[in-house]
């Protein structure tokens, strides 16, 4: 029996995460979940869970629920805890993922930002605390899958899979006055707003190009990325005799959660499973560069290094702030990017004091892309 805690449990993610382990108490026990906002839903949560530990952000009167940063980070590496799932969104996940990595738990990791920002950091307290990191997101977890088919040095490259979002087929100058309702309605996958805009912006994909390199230690030289809009082929690998190895299931993100849980072992999933019959047609396109300039700039700041993809990651999380409150356009989300990367003075990241730095200039940026917008 593992226990398992939760951080993020409110959002998409946490709440698939809940799902399975309420699928298998031979498996696992809920110990302790947390999060940021709507204290009512998360009070609503803890009830019905009941876990022996629960973190807010604000200090919630008259309930056990502690409260607090530091409480967060305690929860991460509470003794009593074998596996931490990481659903916070954003930069916010990475104080977490350190503290959960060395104190040498398995950490089943959906967030990508902690990901890009925390580089060598992220491994440094991986190989410090002894700990696992498997990884959650759906393509992240097939090329885990495939990469489990040949030696490291048989691979010729990683194919990571995008759905293109919803508005692929648009020209670019279609995309100006996107607003934040159309942005968010992806085609294939259910997810949470932030995480669903930059499914639209090719930011997402971008981020996971920068993910994948750190998890799997490829440069960005080995790892494609291939529009396939069903969702299907949750991604592949190619190694060196040609043979691809690729994964395919339903879109159900409880799958690769539960994998992360659960590996090397495989359970009964509550996703249903893929018909490929009724399945009508697989397709796949190479990417407009041009028209989703973000993914060149992802290529570009893995390339760079040092403070790159820490501004990358947060230019676009201010800029995804600003533009839900209706203050940036659908285009200056990657112009405002852009405008960061342009004016970022690079260097290397030697400790999280620089990364939250680095993080702190992008979003100063940003707000100073908006001001001369305005
Ligand atoms: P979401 O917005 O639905 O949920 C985010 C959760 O994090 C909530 O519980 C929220 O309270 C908490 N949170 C937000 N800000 C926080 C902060 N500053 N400190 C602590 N907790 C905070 O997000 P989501 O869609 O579930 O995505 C979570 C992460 O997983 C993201 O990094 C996303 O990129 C990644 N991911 C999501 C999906 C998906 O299907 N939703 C798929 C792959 C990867
Ligand atoms: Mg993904």
């Amino acid at each position: 029996m593992k226990n398992v805690a939760i951080l993020g449990s409110t959002g998409s993610i946490g709440r698939q995460a809940l799902d399975v382990v309420k699928a298998h108490p031979e498996l696992f026990a809920l110990y302790g979940v947390s999060a940021y906002s709507s204290e009512a839903a998360f009070l609503a949560l803890v009830e019905e869970a009941s876990p022996q530990v629960a973190v807010f952000s604000r200090p919630v009167p008259d309930t056990d629920v502690r409260w607090g940063e530091q409480a967060l980070l305690d929860l991460a590496a509470d003794p009593q805890v074998d596996v931490v799932v990481l659903a916070i969104s954003g930069i916010a996940a990475l104080k977490p993922l350190l503290s959960a990595l060395r104190a040498g738990k398995r950490v089943a990791i959906a967030n990508k930002e902690s990901l890009v920002c925390g580089g060598d950091l992220v491994k440094e307290a991986l190989r410090q605390g002894g700990g696992e990191l498997l990884p959650v997101d759906s393509e992240q977890s097939a090329i885990f899958q495939c990469l489990q088919n040949g030696r490291r040095d048989e691979v010729e490259k990683l194919i990571l899979t995008a759905s293109g979002g919803p508005f692929f087929r648009k020209q670019r100058e279609e995309l100006r006055d996107i607003t934040p309702a159309e942005a968010v309605k992806h085609p294939t996958w259910s997810m949470g707003r932030k995480i669903s805009l930059d499914s639209a912006t090719l930011m997402n994909k971008g981020l996971e190009v920068i993910e994948a390199a750190r998890l799997f230690d490829f440069s960005g030289k080995k790892i494609e990325v291939l529009i396939h809009p069903q969702s299907v082929v949750h991604s592949m690998v190619e190694y060196r005799d040609g043979t691809v190895m690729a994964n395919l299931s339903t879109a159900d993100m409880r799958l690769p959660i539960q994998y992360a849980m659960t590996w090397p072992e495989r359970a009964p999933s509550p996703a249903k499973p893929l018909k490929l019959w009724a399945q009508s047609d697989l397709s796949f396109y190479k990417p407009d560069m041009d028209r989703f300039p973000a993914l060149r700039m992802a290529y570009d700041c893995l390339k760079a290094g040092g403070g790159c993809p820490v501004v990358y990651n947060g230019a676009n999380e201010r800029a995804a702030e600003l533009f839900f409150s209706g203050r940036l356009g659908f285009l200056d989300i990657e112009e405002s990017v852009a405008y960061a990367l342009d004016r970022f003075r690079n260097q290397p990241m030697h400790d999280l004091s620089d990364i939250l730095a680095a993080d702190g200039e992008a979003r100063r940026l940003v707000d100073e892309f908006q001001v001369t917008r305005s």
